[in-house]
């Protein structure tokens, strides 16, 4: 579970995120819509701390991102340990970020082995399950510049899930992609959602919000403006700015 309470975000005297509250229970699938620059892939970043909130706190699985507690003295992490806590979040951007220079497997099984100090065998092992379940193994030994942008991206989410995280965050996971590589992305994340993977998804895929989604977030000018049921939130929104954001993707 994820528990968002307060998160304020400046950049010098750019107010990005206006104290933001947002609780995700396990095994839920929460997606934030929002227009470009509302503070969407900010959020993402403070709920994995790789941007450290100005104020408030983000707790994942009732431990506080960034931070551990010395009595009742809240201590800033240590960077390894940080980097550990991090590595509990599963994160797929819009930009593959696949290494290079590393095959398929190559890529699914380098954090399991250099973080979590997995032996070669098993992490292949499991790594061949993985790529199994988004429908890449028979790619495992190609490297990604042969790959297409979709099954790049199917490949960032098994690299990602090889981690066992507790939660995946996706920042629009398709919008790079060709229009006709989309779709088999959001089968491999329509998949996991029926799995029980607790899922906070930036997405401009509205069909996909209204399928998956049990919430549904909508972010305006760093505020959440409107959250719920994706058919309350989507069809009859309550909020005159969200009324106007959603006539417009729709
Ligand atoms: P998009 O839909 O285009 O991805 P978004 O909702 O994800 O937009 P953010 O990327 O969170 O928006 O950016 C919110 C605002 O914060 C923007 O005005 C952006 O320019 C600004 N911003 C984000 N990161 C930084 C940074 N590191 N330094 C300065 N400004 C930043
Ligand atoms: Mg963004």
């Amino acid at each position: 579970a994820v528990k968002a309470v307060g998160v304020r975000k400046s950049f010098g005297r750019l107010e990005v995120l206006k104290g933001l509250d947002l609780e995700v229970e396990n095994g839920e699938v929460l997606c934030i819509l929002g227009p470009s620059g509302s503070g969407k892939s900010t959020f993402l970043r403070c709920i994995n701390h790789l941007e450290v909130p100005d104020n408030g706190y983000v707790w994942v699985d009732g431990a506080i991102m960034g931070y551990e507690l010395h009595g009742n003295v809240l201590q800033e992490l240590s960077i390894r340990h940080l980097r550990a806590q991090q590595s509990q979040l599963g994160m797929v951007f819009q930009h593959f970020n696949l290494f290079a220079h590393r095959t398929v497997l190559g890529n699914v099984i380098e954090g399991p082995m250099v973080v979590r100090g997995l032996r070669r065998a098993a992490a292949e092992a499991r790594a061949m399950e993985l790529l199994e379940q988004v429908g890449m193994a028979g790619k495992a030994s190609s490297y990604p510049s042969q790959l297409s942008g979709g099954q790049k991206q199917r490949v960032a989410i098994a690299r990602a899930l090889a981690m066992e995280p507790r939660v995946m965050l996706f920042d629009e996971p398709t919008s790079a992609l060709d229009p006709e590589l989309v779709g088999e992305v959001l089968e491999v994340m329509r998949n996991l959602a029926r799995g029980g993977t607790t899922m906070i998804v930036v997405t401009h895929e509205i069909g996909f919000a209204r399928e998956v989604a049990d919430r549904v977030v909508v972010m305006i000018d760093g505020e959440i403006r409107e959250m719920g049921a994706p058919g309350q939130v989507l069809s009859n929104p309550s909020d005159s700015r969200v009324r106007t954001f959603l006539s417009r993707v729709l």
